[in-house]
């Protein structure tokens, strides 16, 4: 049965198009506590090692594989969504497209993050007002 995100059903053409992505996140989904499926999307949570090794964002997606160092709340999930679309756009182009505006950003004085075409594009801004405040646990975590 195909998987609905939003009424509309994820094709199978959009899964092979993002599965060179989606492969490196199922590389790292044993390494995290919980994995679940929704929306047609693999959703793995839980994991100290990435910040262990440096790692400050709290989630990052790969393809249809969200990966986040804790339990996702569902503005933050939203937001892998609109990656998770992205990537269903853009294929294996997405992660170059998605590195080359991060440097767009910093070469015109922005942030290589926060002023990120795509960031920007799933709501970066608006979720980090509504999200962000008043939870420390989150507090100074990026979103990927
Ligand atoms: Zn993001």
């Amino acid at each position: 049965m195909p998987a609905r995100f939003n009424g509309r059903v994820r094709s199978p053409l959009s899964y092979l198009w993002a599965a060179p992505w989606s492969a490196v996140g199922l590389i790292a989904s044993p390494f995290f506590r919980w994995r679940r499926f929704e929306r047609g999307v693999l959703v793995c949570e839980g994991a100290g090692w990435p910040g262990r090794l440096g790692w400050r964002y709290r989630a990052i997606t790969f393809g249809h594989v969200v990966l986040s160092v804790d339990a996702l709340d569902e503005a933050t999930l939203r937001h892998e969504l609109v990656h998770v679309a992205q990537y269903e756009k853009w294929g294996p182009l997405f992660v170059p497209l998605y590195l080359l505006a991060s440097a767009r950003a910093a070469l015109g004085g922005g942030h290589h993050y926060r002023d990120n075409h795509f960031e920007h594009a799933a709501g970066l801004p608006a979720l980090r007002g509504a999200a962000l405040p008043g939870d420390q646990s989150r507090r100074g975590k990026k979103l990927g």
